[in-house]
């Protein structure tokens, strides 16, 4: 399970390596994603708390990068925060999920993005519940939920 120090060696020390990696320019992941999707995955951007779409589901499922379809976290480690932002304690494996430190709006955190494709998903903190003791604060627009009913559709 990985640790608030595994996160922070991440962002120190280097990532780990993706699976597979996608690599798009500004101009095809414009023509992919909604205006709000771009902004938050490719800018950066942050949506509103208690706005988005997955914020208060909890259905069975795998949350997938809304840029690549890559798997990022699984229902079963999605938590109700309070936050107003879909909230996670670990991701669906360990080399999913990139870290960076985050320097911005005069304050040190720890920026989550796709280790896949670099979208942008939002930031990690030390403050969450036990075990892993991790706060994953994920934007809803950088998501699509896969649910368990559908995997099965297509299987
Ligand atoms: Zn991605």
């Amino acid at each position: 399970m990985l640790t608030w120090k595994n996160v922070i060696n991440f962002s120190v020390n280097g990532n780990p390596t993706p699976d597979r990696r996608v690599e798009k320019t500004e101009a095809e992941w414009r023509e992919l994603l909604t205006p709000e999707q771009f902004r938050i995955t490719r800018k950066k951007g942050t949506e509103r708390p208690h706005s988005g779409a997955l914020c208060s589901i909890y259905d069975a499922g795998k949350y997938n990068c809304i840029c690549c379809d890559t798997p990022l976290f699984d229902s079963t480690i999605k938590f109700n925060s309070g936050t107003g932002w879909p909230s996670f304690t670990e991701p669906i494996k360990e080399n999913a999920i990139k870290y960076e430190k985050d320097s911005s709006l005069g304050m040190v955190r720890v920026e989550v993005m796709c280790n896949t494709c670099d979208a942008h998903l939002g930031h990690v903190f030390p403050d969450g519940p036990e075990p892993s003791g991790l706060r994953y604060c994920i934007n809803s627009e950088s998501m699509t939920l896969q649910t368990e009913k559908e995997n099965t559709d297509e299987n």
